[in-house]
């Protein structure tokens, strides 16, 4: 039985009062949340975030890390840097860097890879253009996003990734990959793994994401391979998010 698990990207959002609203409110509507949380803050506020959530349910994230541990690198964020904030999970590959930073499939491969070496668990995200999906190529770009991190790291090594499902042309547009779009997607996620290691496949969490919120969440995450979300907009309020950890 696969955990849920809903992850909250707040990409480069908040102020530091709104970063520390933002977590005490979801903070104070946690009790009865049986998912686990997590939320993957901009870089400056993880310090005060690490000292909100400590002893709480709630887990902290990283949005990006850079290969290297150390050195010349303007404006990057190592490993070590993030593990300092009590950072357990950081998203590798989100859309956004694939496209406004060039991440290519290699790179994103060799940050799963830090990621893992360095003991944090990547939230490794995948997904078509719509062009893709149009032209029926959906899953040979997600196989190829995948195939990328299993020639890296080895099939094993998903023992450790949460892969998150992330159409392109969902992503903060408001239209949602439909209940049996997504799930079709990650059955094929989920067969693919197969090829390699059946168990695998049955145990890699699958989430989620693009325009997910409050009243499409539900349907979502009742499919039976969608084990969660990746948030991005509904994850900064706290009562929207919580609803959504709610759901599932
Ligand atoms: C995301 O950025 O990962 C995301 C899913 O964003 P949104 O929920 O706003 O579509």
């Amino acid at each position: 039985m696969r955990q849920v698990i809903i992850a909250g990207n707040w990409k480069m959002n908040t102020s530091k009062e709104e970063a520390d609203t933002l977590v005490m409110g979801i903070l104070s509507g946690m009790a009865d949340v049986k998912s686990k949380v997590i939320v993957c803050v901009p870089s400056p506020y993880m310090s005060q975030v690490e000292a909100l959530i400590v002893h709480s349910q709630l887990n902290l994230g990283a949005q990006n890390l850079n290969i290297n541990a150390s050195g010349a690198f303007t404006g990057e964020i190592s490993a070590d840097m993030i593990k300092d904030f009590g950072v357990q999970y950081v998203i590798v590959g989100h859309s956004e860097r694939r496209s406004l930073y060039g991440e290519t499939d290699e790179i994103v491969a060799q940050k799963v890879q830090v990621a893992l070496d360095n003991n944090l668990t990547p939230l490794f995200c995948i997904g078509e253009l719509l062009e893709d999906r149009e032209s029926g190529n959906t899953q040979v770009i997600v196989s190829k996003q995948i195939q990328a991190v299993i020639d890296q790291v080895g099939i094993d090594a998903f023992k450790n990734i949460i892969v998150a499902y992330e159409p392109v042309w969902a992503i903060g547009t408001g239209v949602t990959a439909t209940p049996q779009q997504a799930q079709d997607t990650h059955v094929f996620i989920r067969s693919m793994l197969a090829e390699h290691d059946a168990d695998i496949a049955q145990t890699t969490p699958i989430l989620y994401g693009g325009s997910m919120n409050l009243s499409n969440a539900a349907e979502l995450l009742n499919c039976k391979d969608i084990d969660g979300g990746l948030i991005g907009g509904a994850s900064l309020k706290a009562q929207d998010f919580l609803q959504i950890c709610k759901a599932g």
